[in-house]
């Protein structure tokens, strides 16, 4: 049997050697409305107080809290502008919520816990100094640094930008990723079969998990088994794109010419990793440029995405938390695996809240080729190479790709 001569490198080295060739992105500005997911790459800091002035948190009146018995109406304070209303002793204004406090006031009673009558209010409930009023800086204080670089803006970010005024925002790019898929079996998805032929599926769900991982895939489409096809499209690819991402055409089979491509125009780094499935992820820089070739098995390149290009993306768009939560889960079922790979099976786990445990069980049949193994999955078992079988019962390390 010919040996493959790329070195069969185990995963976590395999990662390392990867994300040392990575670096994050330049920052670019955009508008704050453009930036949901991104990761900031700037300290944004508040030039003023949140809030401005004294706030009223209810709906009522500003009252002085040593002041006792009813309080005479003397005027009104919307909120949307500064009323020239004063209280002063024995004195209270009608003020909605979000409006200034007037001047003299230094409480609010809230509209419930009043009796108003002939121009009076009379209070219910005890008042003290500050009650319901926010006070300036109560949120944010002046010139205090709100958000450091490195902070992701999700939506409550993305609010605090705009309450800041923060209209625009230096950024970490989405990555532009390049997809295409190799191979001389496959039609397009909307195309009739004819014998020997498969639709791409590769394409589509790598742009999937691309954009669920904050990139913006552009597809270049298929390309044939054929060096000379390939090194065109991957030409014209490369300089649109930051890094390139292809399915098929690196195994040992003889129309196999994405690695001896990668090797003769640029740097090959990784050939083969000691995984399964996912044997023969490739990784490599071509024109300066990170270049992923996954296997054509639909499971092995969603597989390989997970294990070695979901963490390189994430470090080009900014991120420095790298990696999927796991979790050790209770296998409630017996499997199989032969101890010469670490192998990724896939997995729905779930939380029992009695025991305290997280159990997990497979999706069944486990074959590369399987789309529905990944459907409904939660999580990726590690099975450990060195070790065979898992009774049902054994403890084993879990990788969560989503909410348990
Ligand atoms: P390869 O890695 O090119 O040897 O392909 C391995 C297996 O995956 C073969 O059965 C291919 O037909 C299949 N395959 C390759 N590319 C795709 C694709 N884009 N979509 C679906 N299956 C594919
Ligand atoms: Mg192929």
């Amino acid at each position: 049997m010919p040996e493959s001569p790329y070195p069969m490198l185990p995963v976590p080295e395999a990662q390392a050697i990867i994300l040392q060739q990575i670096s994050p992105l330049p920052p670019v500005t955009v508008s704050f409305t453009e930036a949901y997911g991104l990761v900031l790459a700037e300290d944004v800091s508040a030039d003023a107080p949140i809030p401005e002035y004294p706030t009223a948190t209810v709906d009522g009146f500003a009252v002085r809290a040593a002041d006792e018995g009813a309080r005479k109406i003397v005027g009104e304070q919307m909120a949307g502008d500064f009323a020239a209303v004063r209280v002063g002793a024995g004195e209270a204004a009608r003020v909605t919520t979000g409006a200034p406090i007037p001047d003299g006031a230094d409480a609010m009673v809230m509209i419930e816990d009043t009796i108003e009558r002939e121009g009076m209010v009379e209070i219910t409930a005890p008042v003290s100094v500050g009650d319901n009023i926010r006070p300036v800086g109560n949120d944010v204080s002046a010139g205090q640094m709100v958000l450091p670089a490195g902070a992701i803006l999700h939506p409550p970010e993305i609010g605090l930008l705009a309450t800041l005024g923060k209209t625009s925002v230096r950024v970490f790019p989405r990555p532009k990723v390049g997809i295409m898929s190799t191979g001389d079996e496959l039609v397009e998805p909307n195309e009739p079969l004819s014998p020997g032929k498969i639709r791409d599926a590769n394409r589509f769900s790598l742009m999937g998990v691309v954009r669920e991982t904050g990139g913006n895939p552009v597809d270049f489409g298929m390309v044939r088994d054929e060096p000379g096809g390939l090194a065109a499209l991957v030409e014209r690819a490369l300089p649109q794109v930051d890094v390139l991402l292809t399915s098929g055409g690196v195994s040992m089979g003889q129309r196999d010419f994405v690695k001896p491509y990668i090797a003769e125009h640029g740097t090959l780094f990784v050939g083969r990793v000691n995984a399964k499935p996912g044997k023969p992820v490739t990784f490599g820089i071509v024109h300066g440029k990170p270049f992923f070739a996954l296997p054509g098995n639909p499971v092995s390149s969603l597989v390989g995405f997970e294990n070695f290009v979901r963490s390189a993306l994430l470090k080009m768009a900014g991120h420095t938390r790298l990696e999927r939560p796991r979790r050790n889960v209770i296998l409630e079922h017996d499997i199989r695996h032969s101890p010469d790979r670490v192998e990724f099976q896939r997995a729905t786990v779930t939380f029992d809240a009695a025991s305290g445990t997280y159990r997990a069980r497979n999706t069944g049949g486990q074959g590369s080729a399987r789309l529905l193994s990944l459907h409904g999955a939660n999580a990726l078992l590690v099975l450990p190479d060195g070790q065979s079988d898992f009774p049902a019962g054994s403890t084993v390390e879990a990788i969560l790709l989503a909410k348990v």
